[in-house]
């Protein structure tokens, strides 16, 4: 199965840097290892397990925004990451979060919703 797809150009450093699951953000490995993801470590709890890191962030992810005013961003409103911190973000990212994390958004009253833009308003 091969689909067609436009070339993306890449940095060579990106393929180092992972997307976070859930809000987005793109850090590096290392980053996330040392401090868990600002946004959402709390759900998430990354900090320290790599192997949690490597389910709940992913290398597939196309587009890099920099957030530097979420508040007032429209970037950030169509994105849906109003409430974040600031940072490099992903414009699309593949895949979904762990079953218990999505359980644990759940229980929080929070509806997932998965970054790969299936799901359109
Ligand atoms: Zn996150």
């Amino acid at each position: 199965m091969s689909q067609p797809q436009a070339s993306i150009p890449t940095q060579p450093r990106a393929k180092q840097l992972r997307a976070c699951l859930l809000c987005s953000i793109v850090q590096t490995p290392a980053d996330f290892r040392k401090h868990g993801c600002p946004n959402c470590e709390e759900i998430m709890q990354m900090k320290g397990y790599p192997d949690r890191i490597s389910v709940c962030t992913t290398t597939y992810f196309e587009g890099m925004i920099a957030m530097i005013d979420p508040e007032h961003s429209w970037v950030a409103r169509w994105q849906r990451t109003a409430k974040y911190v600031r940072g490099m973000y992903a414009v699309r990212v593949r895949g979904r979060v762990p079953d218990d994390v999505e359980a644990e958004l759940e229980s929080r009253g929070i509806k997932y919703r998965p970054r790969d833009q299936t799901d359109m308003d």
